[in-house]
């Protein structure tokens, strides 16, 4: 998962970038870069692992000078961790493209190999972002333009999305002539554009998410349609095209349940309120399933279940409490690479305030069940600190399949119920009472946010992609995520 945002202004744009990178943090904390360039085309990058506020000193904000550029916060789901895979990637030939991605492509090395032998291209990483740069880099350079139109660029997306699949949001940085957005034909990740007035021109904003644009000054413009693109020239005049034949909007709905901020409306869809929704339709299970509950106390498991926990307890008319208390200040804890890290870092991570537990019946609530690390120790925590009966609701059904569109969670086989039937899971986090939200529950919750979007990307839930398949992609990607396989890799790296 990654943040991306482009500005376009009348004059300097790193600082405005560097916000809104901050705004984006949560989208990814492994690696962050900007690149500007100014109205004599000189075009200037700073990336570098880690957070926003580590990889930007004063000494390089002063350096970033110009009027349009782009930005990344990077959470790697595809390629290596290193140093040479922060973004904006950059590619010489045509003009000097930068590129800045979200997503994941889905036939990156059969692309990469087309690259190599057909195109004659290197890269030089793994990257599926570094497949993406060269493709449309390879696509717009063939029309052998010394000043591209809009046009030409758009005609190197249309080619783009013939020869890509999977899930990408893109934001490009064209040397000497503008930055260009595309979403793919499904628009599986989020991309916006916010407008405001500068002096004598309008000024642009185009990120992951819209909850940056009205504290930077912005108000939505719209969200970037599937399959369309949309580039603004170096002199702020905004040009756009659809440039697919086939789009069909497709959002990832585990934006609304986990990624995004509460403050975003993706694809029109208020993200609060779609969690609102969440923890609605699992108090209608509960009032379902069992009428005569004995729940005392909802109480969720910070952060990204609060909204869903609240509006469950309210629904419930069962009190709220906040049971544990959350260190601001450790990553998240997924990110931790294995497994033992992730145990112990939950305890870290979480404080318990035991006097919510003692004596009784407590449903806790998270937005999903993962591997189940988080789960099994909040249990087990839950009833350390007295707790008689220990409920857990998931406000997203159960994670069966491995995210191939831009989500790093975990092989397959890690996924604890990528196996297991509800009531196994159940046991094997040691809870009394296991409640999945259900898919059709979840899907109406976004929807109803926005009855026009027909489809979402469930396929974790379901296991029906919705691209097409390169053969053995589900298996490379399987092995490369494998905690096992990850530290045999390191070990011979090493050795
Ligand atoms: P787990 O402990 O593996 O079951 O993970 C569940 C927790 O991870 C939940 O509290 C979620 O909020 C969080 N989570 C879900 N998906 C992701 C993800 N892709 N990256 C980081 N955290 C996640």
């Amino acid at each position: 998962m990654c943040g991306i945002v482009g500005i376009s202004a009348e004059s300097n744009v790193a600082a405005e970038i560097y916000d809104s990178l901050l705004m984006l943090q949560h989208r990814g904390q492994d690696a962050a870069g900007m690149s500007v360039c100014d109205q004599n085309d000189k075009l200037t990058t700073r990336k570098s692992m880690g957070y926003v506020r580590d990889v930007f000193q004063q000494m390089h904000m002063d350096k970033l000078i110009g009027n349009y550029g782009i930005g990344h916060v990077r959470y790697p789901t595809a390629g290596g961790n290193g140093k040479e895979f922060a973004q904006p990637m950059y590619v010489n030939s045509p003009y000097g493209i930068s590129l800045s991605h979200n997503g994941n492509l889905t036939n990156s090395s059969q692309l990469s190999n087309e690259l190599f032998h057909a195109e004659m291209r290197h890269l030089l990483t793994d990257s599926d972002s570094e497949v993406l740069l060269n493709v449309f880099a390879h696509e717009l350079g063939k029309q052998r333009e010394i000043y591209p139109s809009a046009e030409h660029i758009f005609k190197a997306v249309t080619k783009t999305h013939i020869r890509c699949e999977g899930a990408y949001a893109v934001l490009a940085l064209i040397t000497g002539h503008g930055i260009l957005a595309f979403r793919d034909e499904n628009g599986i990740r989020p991309l916006s554009i916010g407008i405001r007035k500068g002096k004598s021109r309008d000024e642009y904003i185009i990120a992951s998410e819209d909850s940056l644009f009205i504290p930077l000054g912005f108000k939505k413009f719209r969200d970037i349609e599937p399959g369309e693109a949309i580039f603004i020239d170096k002199d702020g005049n905004l040009f756009s095209e659809q440039c697919s034949e086939s789009p069909r909007k497709s959002p990832c709905i585990f934006e609304y349940v986990y990624f995004s901020r509460p403050d975003s409306k993706i694809d029109e869809i208020s993200v609060y309120k779609a969690r609102m929704r969440m923890g609605s339709k699992l108090a209608d299970q509960i009032k379902e399933i069992r009428p005569n509950h004995d729940i005392d106390v909802v109480i969720p498991i910070p952060d990204s279940s609060t909204t869903a926990a609240h509006q469950l307890a309210v629904d419930l008319g069962v009190p709220y409490r906040e049971g544990f208390v959350k260190n601001r200040y450790i990553g998240r804890t997924f990110i931790m690479p294995y497994q033992e890290e992730r145990k112990k870092s939950v305890r870290r991570k979480l404080n318990i305030l035991d006097l919510e537990f003692q004596g009784k019946n407590v449903l806790l609530v998270d937005d999903s069940i993962v591997r189940g690390t988080t789960s099994k120790k909040i249990i087990e925590m839950a009833r350390e600190a007295g707790a008689k009966k220990v409920y857990f609701a998931s406000a997203a059904p159960a994670i069966k399949y491995q995210n191939l569109y831009g989500i790093d969670m975990a092989a397959t086989s890690e996924l604890i119920a990528s196996n297991k039937t509800d009531d196994e899971v159940a046991k094997e986090i040691n809870t009394d009472w296991l409640i999945y939200q259900r898919l059709e529950d979840l899907i109406d919750a976004a929807k109803i946010g926005n009855p026009e979007i027909e489809h979402f990307e469930t396929s974790i839930f379901t296991g029906k992609y919705i691209t097409p398949l390169v053969e053995n992609y589900l298996e490379e990607l399987e092995n490369s995520r494998k905690d096992e396989l990850k530290v045999q890799r390191e070990k011979s790296q090493a050795s």
